[in-house]
C-alpha cells in the first residue's frame, strides 16, 4: 500500500497528511477510518475546548437525540445506552469515550479555528490557515463542520435594549437560575419543543411565540428498563436492535415516499400527526388550531417530541401564535403590536444550514473560493466533492440530510479513506470530482425533489434562489451504494507538476492502533 511514490510524495509514513476540521460525530468518524486503514497522519482542528461538536454546543436543558440511541453510534463502538433515546449528557461522554478508546487525542488540537484553506497547484497541497496566525500544510482537508453549527441570531429592532439575559439555545447560559421567572422562548422548532417540558414546571411564566407550527411526531422516549439494559450487555443483542431500527427508517424512506403528500405512508405520518393534537387538545380548540400546520407533512423537519404537546396545557404556559416584530427594554413585542414583559429571553431561532461552510473558505483551482463556485446555491457530488477544489472532502455537505447521520458520516468518512488510498496506490497527489459527474448528480437530485413538501413549505432546506441544497431525499441504503459505487468512478487522480511537499502536520501523532473497541 505505502509504495516509494507514497513516500515520495507524501513523507517518510507514505500517507497523506490529513486537516480535519471539527471534531464532532464527522471528524471523529474520520479520524477512527483513516486510523484503521493504518493513516496516522492526520489532525482533527477543534473550535471548542473538547470534542462533541454539535453536542458540545447544544447544553440547553432536555437537549435529546430524536434519532434512536442504538442507531444514533458508531457502527464500531456500541455503548450501553440508559434511554431509548440519550441526552446530551451521555451523548457527550460516549464520543469522549470513543476518543480514549481509539487513542485519538494525541490528534485533536481543541480550541483551534480554522480560518480558511488554501490549494497549492503546483504542490497539490492546501495552506491551512488557523485563527491566531499559524499555517499549516496538508495534503488533503475534510470539512466535519457539521450542518447545525451557525446559529441565526435575530435582528430585531431593539434587541440591543433588552435588560435582561438574552441568549440563543446554542448557547445556553446556565448560570440564569429561571425559578420563578418570566421568560420568553421564541420558536417552535425541535430545539424549544425540548425545552418547554424542561422549564415550564420551574418558570413563573412562559411565553412560547410561534411563527408557523411544525408537524409534531410522537416520540416514545424513555429510559430503559433493568432487563433491556440487561440484554444489551449482549453485543449481539445491540446489533439486532441496530439492525431492526436501521431497517425501519429505511423502510419509511423507500423511494422518499414519505416527503410526498398524497403517498400511503405520507398520508399515514400525517394522519398520526392529527390524531395527536386532536388527542392532546381535546378541550382546547384554540391551541389545536394554532397548532395544526397549513402546509402538508413534513413541509419543515418533523419534531418528534412526545411532551411537548402536554406541556402546552399548563397554566402557567402561553402559546403565543404570532412572530417576534421587535424587542423593548422590559419585554418582547409581537407581530399584532402586544408587549409580553418578561425576565429572560431565549432565542430558540434555529440556524443556517443551507449557508454552507459559513466559517471555513476554501480556495481551489485558480484561487476561486467554494463560495464563488457555488454562486448561493451550494451542491457537492453525494454532498462531499466540488469540481475545482481538489483533495477537499466536505461531510454532512449540501443535499445529505434527512437519512440517518451517523451511519451516512461514516460512508462519508469511508470515501476520504478510500480516496488517500487511491493516491496512494497510484502515486498521485491529487483527486477531484469530474465536472460531469457532478453536474448530472445534481440534475437528478433537482428532480427528486419534486413533488415533495419541501419545495411547497418554508423551510430551512432552501438556497436563496428556492433550490431545497440540504435534504437526501432517500434512506441511508441508496447513499452508501451510491458512495462506494460512483463517488470513486466520479474522480479523477493526477500528479503534482512540483516537486513534493510533505506537509506540516505532526506525523507523529502517532498512537498504536487499539484493537476494535466494540
Ligand atoms: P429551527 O427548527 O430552525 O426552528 C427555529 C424556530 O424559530 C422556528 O420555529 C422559526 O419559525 C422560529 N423563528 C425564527 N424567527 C422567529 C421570529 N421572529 N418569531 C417567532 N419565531 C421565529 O431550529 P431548532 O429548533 O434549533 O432546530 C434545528 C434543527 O436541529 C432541527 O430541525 C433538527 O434537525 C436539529 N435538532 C435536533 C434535535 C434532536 O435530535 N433531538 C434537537 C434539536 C434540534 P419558522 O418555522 O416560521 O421559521
Amino acid at each position: 500500500m505505502k509504495t516509494g511514490a507514497a513516500q515520495r510524495h507524501f513523507g517518510p509514513a507514505g500517507t497523506p497528511q490529513v486537516a480535519i476540521v471539527g471534531g464532532g460525530f464527522a471528524g471523529i468518524a474520520t479520524a477512527v477510518k483513516l486510523q484503521r486503514a493504518g493513516i496516522h497522519t492526520f489532525t482533527v482542528f477543534e473550535k471548542s475546548e473538547g470534542p462533541g461538536g454539535t453536542w458540545w454546543d447544544n447544553r440547553y436543558p432536555g437537549a435529546e437525540v430524536d434519532v434512536a440511541s442504538h442507531l444514533y453510534s458508531f457502527s464500531f463502538k456500541s455503548h450501553d445506552w440508559s434511554r431509548t433515546h440519550a441526552k446530551q449528557p451521555e451523548l457527550q461522554a460516549y464520543l469522549e469515550e470513543v476518543l480514549d478508546d481509539f487513542g485519538l487525542r494525541p490528534h485533536f488540537r481543541f480550541g483551534t479555528t480554522v480560518h480558511d484553506a488554501v490549494w497549492d497547484e503546483r504542490t497539490h497541497t492546501y495552506a491551512v490557515h488557523l485563527e491566531g496566525g499559524e499555517s499549516v500544510t496538508a495534503h488533503m482537508v475534510v470539512s466535519a463542520l457539521g450542518l447545525l453549527n451557525y446559529p441565526k441570531y435575530p435582528d430585531w429592532p431593539g434587541l440591543d435594549d433588552f435588560a435582561g439575559p438574552k441568549f440563543h439555545t446554542f448557547r445556553w447560559e446556565h448560570e440564569h437560575d429561571l425559578t420563578g421567572k418570566r421568560v420568553a422562548l421564541v420558536g417552535t422548532g425541535s430545539t424549544a419543543s425540548q425545552i418547554v417540558p424542561e422549564i415550564a414546571p420551574q418558570v413563573d411564566r412562559l411565553y412560547l411565540f410561534q411563527r408557523e407550527p411544525g408537524w409534531v411526531v410522537p416520540k416514545g422516549d424513555r429510559d430503559f428498563t433493568p432487563a433491556e439494559r440487561a440484554k444489551y450487555q449482549s453485543k449481539l443483542q445491540r446489533r439486532i436492535t441496530r439492525v431492526k431500527a436501521a431497517y425501519l427508517l429505511e423502510k419509511n424512506q423507500i423511494g422518499g415516499a414519505i416527503h410526498r403528500p398524497g403517498t400511503k405512508i405520507n398520508s399515514l405520518r400525517e394522519h398520526q400527526c392529527r390524531s395527536f393534537i386532536t388527542r392532546v387538545f381535546a378541550d382546547r380548540p384554540d391551541l389545536a388550531e394554532a397548532l395544526t400546520p397549513q402546509y402538508p407533512y413534513p413541509g419543515k423537519r418533523p419534531i418528534l417530541n412526545s411532551t411537548f404537546y402536554p406541556a402546552l396545557l399548563r397554566d402557567n404556559v402561553e402559546l403565543v401564535p404570532r412572530a417576534v416584530a421587535s424587542v423593548t427594554e422590559k419585554g418582547v413585542v409581537d407581530a399584532g403590536g402586544n408587549e409580553y414583559l418578561v425576565d429572560i429571553l431565549v432565542m430558540a431561532t434555529g440556524f443556517q444550514p443551507a449557508n454552507y461552510l459559513a466559517s471555513l473558505e476554501i480556495y481551489g483551482v485558480g484561487g476561486r473560493t467554494i463560495h464563488e463556485a457555488w454562486a448561493s446555491e451550494p451542491k457537492a457530488m453525494l454532498g462531499m466533492t466540488v469540481p475545482g477544489f481538489p483533495n477537499f472532502f466536505i461531510l454532512y455537505g449540501p443535499n445529505t440530510n434527512g437519512g440517518e447521520i451517523v451511519s451516512l458520516l461514516e460512508r462519508q468518512a469511508e470515501h476520504v479513506v478510500s480516496a488517500a488510498r487511491r493516491m496512494m496506490r497510484h502515486g498521485k497527489t491529487s483527486v477531484e470530482v469530474r465536472p460531469a459527474f457532478y453536474r448530472a448528480y445534481n440534475r437528478w437530485l433537482d428532480r427528486q425533489m419534486r413533488g415533495t413538501a419541501w419545495v411547497v413549505s418554508n423551510n430551512y432546506y432552501k438556497a436563496p434562489t428556492g433550490r431545497i441544497v440540504t435534504q437526501w431525499p432517500f434512506g441511508p441504503l441508496l447513499y452508501g451504494v451510491l458512495t462506494k459505487t460512483v463517488s470513486p468512478l466520479s474522480e479523477r487522480t493526477t500528479v503534482a507538476p512540483a516537486p513534493a511537499v510533505h506537509g506540516s502536520l505532526p506525523a507523529d501523532a502517532r498512537v498504536p492502533a487499539p484493537a476494535d473497541a466494540d
